[in-house]
């Protein structure tokens, strides 16, 4: 961005007083200041919203455009969360539930963070994976996903309709959406990240994983049986986890620790003392490290440790996964 861009931003800020409409009025205008612009703006955006900006203002999250990066349909909404809007809990298996920090509402980003075309119903909680435009260079960004696997899902549209138990998905997966459509969203997700698997796109396995573990949060507080959902999260981490997907040494510590607590809950003790192990194995071979090398530290492996044997030492708790 120019210096010149940089001062109409600056601009544009001060008078519209609305992150969200200074982008708009950038994506619509471009970088050049005018006031008759800047007022129709304003004007529809009062006239959207009937009750001034206060349906606004406490609304945690906000929209961007993005465009189907497999059959170019535009204007798909996307929800991103405001800075500091919510602040999230994490269940046993690390899915944030989500309550408004004041002034903003409680809202379950859960059912709004899968952004699906209507069209072809390509899926993704990942902007990155959409075409998206960026405001500084008014240009398009490609989509992260590589060709070879945008190909393969442009022939998989029946297979994803088949999923979804729907003859007309033009308003399907419009906003707000109940529980069952947010469950179909993150269903159409983990069939995105399962073609992603079949030409190893990095991270695949434990994107299905990490999804499946969101509807299973979906269904427990829905009060439905999760039990389905979690096998198969369990059989997309361990994947994840025997094809080391994960670079991040932190990051694997955390699955390691999300598949003995799956085991745990699917009864399969052993599996469960299995991953514990790794755990520790990893544990005795940094603490031996560090004998020798002072900037090595155990914390983190420590902590996800200590957080297994926890689940494992109240396994016999009443309403222990309720959490
Ligand atoms: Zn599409």
């Amino acid at each position: 961005m120019g210096l010149d861009d940089k001062l109409v931003r600056k601009k544009l800020e001060v008078l519209l007083k609305d992150e969200i409409l200074v982008q708009k009025y950038l994506r619509i205008f471009g970088p050049r200041l005018d006031m008759n612009n800047i007022n129709k703006l304003k004007q529809d955006h009062l006239r959207a919203s009937p009750e001034g900006s206060m349906g606004e203002k406490d609304d945690p999250t906000y929209v961007i455009k993005v465009k189907c990066p497999i059959c170019n349909q535009a204007d798909l909404s996307c929800y991103e969360i405001k800075a500091k809007s919510l602040t999230t809990a994490p269940d046993r298996f690390l899915v944030p539930r989500y309550s408004g920090v004041k002034p903003f509402r409680t809202v379950n980003y859960s059912l709004m963070a899968v952004t699906v075309c209507p069209s072809c119903l390509f899926a993704s909680p990942d902007k990155k994976d959409f075409l998206t435009f960026s405001v500084q260079s008014r240009t398009e960004n490609k989509s992260q996903i590589s060709p070879f696997v945008l190909e393969d899902l442009r022939k998989k549209v029946d297979e994803r309709k088949a999923l979804i138990n729907a003859a007309d998905f033009t308003d399907y997966f419009k906003h707000p959406r109940t529980t069952e459509t947010g469950i179909a969203s993150y269903r159409l997700a983990i069939h995105r990240a399962l073609v992603e698997t079949s030409l190893e796109s990095p991270l695949a396995w434990y994107k299905a994983g990490m999804y499946s573990l969101k509807i299973a949060l979906l269904q427990r507080d829905a009060g439905k049986d999760d039990d389905a959902i979690l096998k198969d999260a369990v059989a997309y981490l361990a994947k994840s986890f025997r094809q080391s997907e994960l670079k991040n040494p932190e990051m694997e510590y955390q699955l390691v620790y999300l598949l003995s607590a799956l085991y745990l809950r699917l009864d399969d003790q052993t599996q469960c003392q299995n991953y514990m192990g790794v755990l520790d194995k990893w544990k005795s071979e940094l603490a031996k490290a560090a004998k020798d090398d002072p900037s090595i530290n155990t914390a983190h492996v420590d902590r996800w440790l200590d957080k297994a044997k926890e689940l494992w030492t109240d396994r016999e708790t009443p309403d222990l996964w309720k959490h």
